[in-house]
């Protein structure tokens, strides 16, 4: 697993031009589009049973030709991983705990029983595709390069058995704001016909069958007119586990913050574990603990819980303005963006974005 691998380059001999890109880059929305080129590294096992990385190369942005028996296209063996690039003022760019995000793809692929990547070569592979691509970083306010590393089953073969062929790719994706246009409150659907997670299963993951799984609950959400749909664990006295792609706080009026515990259910957030030592600095307190749905509805209206936040690289912080379920509201823990949740926002954008000092060393240049 030490192995440093040494990337090839292959350009794009049609990449879009200055002024596609300056009018892809003046509206990106989320996920729409992606840059000229891709970092792809091959892994596969030998006859003698011993597996190894090679291919590490950039080559143009394109589709992937895939063999129709290839194992990932039938049992889902696919995990990824999500991250963003910011353009500082002086024009460099930054990621942020991108190591945080290579231990957290490896956890995903012990799971998976895929092969787990090198940290270094997980980093250069970011490194070598924002060098060639570096042009495609926006610098707008809350716009940044979302960075998708994935690795997929390519192996040809119908048995149900852990792929010996497997592929890492990298792809980019200018983006803006998560939820579109100026930071506001969300509203969200609490799901209670569907879970996203048992014990044992691959709730903590970051594979694309729990993703695949959270849509019939997301479409349920969106008709009820909210924008994220909230899981809950029924067989453990309904305790509130995360979004359908992001995690959960609660503020409660004596500055305590509490967040579900990472047992097993739940992704391990970098947003998450970022927030937590950021409330640490400032004295506060941070409880990784069950918090049940109850808690919740007697908290609001007693007043105990003054604010509710969503987070993830893609949502930073956002507030969570209310909780709808199939039995009315539960109610907006204060309605609007809260103090403490607004100020933890700031610090988290101002360290990303190089305007606050990041005495955490979490940023990495690429
Ligand atoms: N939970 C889920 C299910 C997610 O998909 C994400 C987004 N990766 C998160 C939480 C937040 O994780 P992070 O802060 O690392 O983006």
């Amino acid at each position: 697993m030490t192995q440093t691998l040494e990337f090839t380059q292959q350009l794009s001999d049609h990449p879009k031009s200055a002024e596609e890109r300056a009018a892809i880059l003046a509206d990106p929305g989320f996920g729409n589009y992606f840059t000229d080129h891709t970092a792809v590294v091959d892994y596969k096992v030998d006859a003698e049973g011993n597996g190894g990385w090679s291919g590490a190369r950039i080559e143009p942005y394109g589709p992937i030709a895939l063999d129709p028996s290839a194992a990932v296209l039938h049992y889902g063996q696919e995990i990824f991983e999500g991250m963003k690039a910011y353009k500082h003022a002086d024009g460099s760019v930054w990621t942020f705990r991108p190591e945080a995000n290579a231990k957290r793809m490896n956890r995903s692929a012990r799971r998976l029983a895929l092969p787990e990547i090198p940290e270094e070569t997980f980093l250069e592979s970011l490194r070598q595709l924002v060098e060639v691509d570096k042009d495609w970083v926006p610098n707008g306010d809350g716009e940044a390069l979302y960075l998708r590393p994935f690795m997929i089953a390519t192996e040809a073969f119908l048995g149900v058995r852990p792929a010996r062929e497997v592929s890492f790719r990298v792809i980019a994706s200018p983006v803006g704001n998560y939820f579109g246009g100026e930071l506001k409150p969300v509203s969200i659907w609490l799901s209670e016909q569907y879970a996203r997670a048992g014990r044992g299963g691959t709730g903590e993951a970051k594979c694309g069958g729990n993703y695949a799984a959270s849509l019939a609950p997301q479409m349920e959400a969106e008709a009820h007119g909210c924008k994220q749909v909230l899981f809950l664990d029924p067989f453990n006295d309904n305790a509130v586990e995360e979004l359908g792609g992001m995690n959960i706080f609660f503020v409660f009026k004596d500055g305590t913050l509490v967040t579900p515990e990472l047992n097993g259910n739940i992704l391990h957030g970098v947003t998450r574990s970022s927030i937590i030592q950021l409330a640490k600095d400032r004295g506060l307190e941070v409880q990784e603990r069950k918090i049940t749905i109850d808690e919740w509805r007697d908290g609001v209206a007693s007043g105990d819980i003054t604010e509710a936040f969503a987070c993830g690289t893609a949502a930073v912080i956002t507030p969570i303005g209310e909780l709808k379920t199939k039995d009315g509201s539960i109610g907006s823990p204060g309605g609007n963006a809260g103090e403490v949740s607004m100020s933890i926002r700031k610090q988290l954008l101002g360290i990303q974005t190089g305007a606050v000092e990041d005495t955490h060393g979490w940023l990495t240049r690429l």
